[in-house]
């Protein structure tokens, strides 16, 4: 039995639920179901812990999370087998994953370092204006299944930098990376009640507990944007500070002056990591009709050439999605996707093997009534798209509820600013289909979310300013 962590110990709930593995079908864990009553214990144990973590010094969390970082990467492939296991993600992939999250462990080990604080210069010769900065207070932290680690580490290390209490209510498909992480933040002698992981098959009743309790400051939440509306709404009635990464619906557009072969190798990148489970990959792909058939043709190849296959292989670059109703989500918009005209260049079906895997899909000539074009197929499915004229690319482009990421591939100087800035979108690649980084902020607009994560802004999600108005004589 994998137990939850609570106050810095293993925890039994009283029942368990099973974590599967898509590639083989195996169940290869049974978890701690954790409900109310452990949601009850793990907020007493965090603002418990809150009154001395709150007063340990920058220096001394700056220290522990890199000591964290260190073992980490001394457990690299371990956790990457654990994650590659229990979501179906490549192993190439998941061992890049655990390295990616530990940047955020450094980033913030630094910026813990450089919490702002200021005098304000007053009017009055007897009085000195002191501006500090403070930790909120306990977080609520819920996360997705498609990025078991990273997901955690944007948000846990700039929260512990600042002096915060973090619970974590990981995705119930992927909890196992969550809580070897909290291990490992224990054996590095993390204190107790400062990190603590909740795995449940029943989220709503351990965040209704979570979201009732004042003591709670902060939400930041990754997933879907329905949920993520309804956690803002129950947030209200304790006025919780929230954050939310919600879903994307990514537009890559490749325009006639740009090179074809880095533009075919970046949406690759974009489209087909993690197999297409990503809120940030291209999810329509506009390429300038000059060039779409030999763009189509050059893209159709490389997609081709991408090893569908056993995600513990090194060879392998598509595992399997992560369930069967991720594999019925991109048949379906395939199928609506021919229905309407498109036509299919290479893929389509799903390979004759054990596990909820789908070929890697190119469609062209994918008409704008397609559900393809408004919904996240989270799936390898790419949709190519011709256009003519860059006005109607920044419309099209635009025309979606979500605004997390969007890519554009041009040499035309002068096309990057008034494209970049045309875009209503949090996040965009200029001939770079891999914007994400520890240092600057990730995040969204419109139904895409809002809050930030990275950089200082991701560090200011987890304080608040405090105003010091002091008489002197
Ligand atoms: P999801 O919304 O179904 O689940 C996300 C998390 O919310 C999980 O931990 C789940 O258990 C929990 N949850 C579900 N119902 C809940 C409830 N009623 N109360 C409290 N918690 C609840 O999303 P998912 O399928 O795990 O992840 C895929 C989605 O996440 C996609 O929409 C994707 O775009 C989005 N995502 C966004 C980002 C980003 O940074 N913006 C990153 C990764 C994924």
């Amino acid at each position: 039995m994998n137990t939850a962590i609570i106050n810095g110990q293993p925890h039994q709930a009283h029942t368990s639920f099973s974590v599967t593995n898509p590639a083989t079908f195996q169940v290869i864990a049974e978890v701690s179901d954790c409900g109310p009553e452990e949601a009850a214990r793990a907020i007493d144990a965090a603002a418990e812990a809150f009154t001395r973590w709150r007063r340990t010094t920058a220096y001394e969390r700056a220290q522990l999370l890199m000591a964290w970082r260190e073992r980490i990467l001394a457990d690299q492939s371990n956790l990457a087998r654990i994650m590659t296991s229990e979501m179906g993600k490549p192993i190439k992939e998941s061992e890049g994953e655990i390295a990616f999250s530990t940047t955020f462990l450094e980033y913030y080990a630094g910026e813990a370092k450089r919490i702002p604080g200021s005098l304000v210069p007053s009017q009055f010769a007897n009085k000195r204006l002191m501006v500090t900065s403070e930790p909120v207070g306990i977080v609520y932290a819920v996360t997705p299944w498609n990025f078991p680690a990273s997901m955690v580490a944007r948000k846990v290390a700039p929260a512990l930098a600042a002096g915060c209490c973090f619970i974590l209510k990981p995705a119930d498909r992927s909890p196992l990376t969550a809580l070897r992480l909290a291990e490992l933040w224990h054996e590095v002698g993390g204190p107790q009640g400062v990190f603590q992981v909740l795995p449940t098959s029943n989220a709503a009743a351990l965040s209704e507990v979570m979201m009732q309790d004042a003591r709670v400051r902060k939400l930041t939440f990754t997933g879907s944007t329905p949920v993520g509306r309804l956690l803002a709404q129950q947030s209200a009635a304790t006025l919780k500070r929230v954050s939310l990464e919600l879903g994307g619906h990514a537009p890559l557009v490749v325009f006639e002056d740009a090179d074809i072969d880095l533009a075919v190798e970046g949406t690759i990148a974009s489209k087909y990591r993690n197999a297409g489970q990503t809120c940030v990959c291209a999810n329509r792909i506009y390429v300038h009709a000059d060039i779409m058939s030999e763009f189509s043709r050059r893209f159709t190849q490389r997609v081709e050439q991408l090893v569908v296959g056993d995600p513990m292989e090194r060879t392998t670059d598509i595992g399997p999605l992560v369930a069967a109703e991720a594999v019925e989500k991109a048949e379906r918009h395939v199928e609506d996707a021919l229905s309407l005209g498109a036509t299919l260049t290479t893929g389509g079906n799903r390979p004759n093997r054990t596990g909820h895997y789908f070929t890697p899909t190119v469609l062209q000539g994918v008409p704008a009534s397609a559900l393809i074009t408004r919904e996240e197929t989270f799936g390898p499915v790419a949709p190519l798209i011709p256009f003519e004229r860059e006005a109607d690319i920044i419309t099209l482009a635009n025309t979606s509820d979500y605004g997390l990421a969007a890519y554009f591939w041009t040499h035309n100087l002068d096309r990057v600013f008034r494209i970049s800035e045309a875009l209503e979108y949090g996040l965009i690649g200029v001939n770079d289909p891999l914007p994400s980084t520890a240092q600057g902020p990730f995040g969204g607009v419109k139904q895409s979310g809002y809050g930030r994560e990275g950089g200082s802004w991701g560090l200011d999600e987890y304080m608040s300013t405090k105003f010091v108005s002091i008489g002197i004589k």
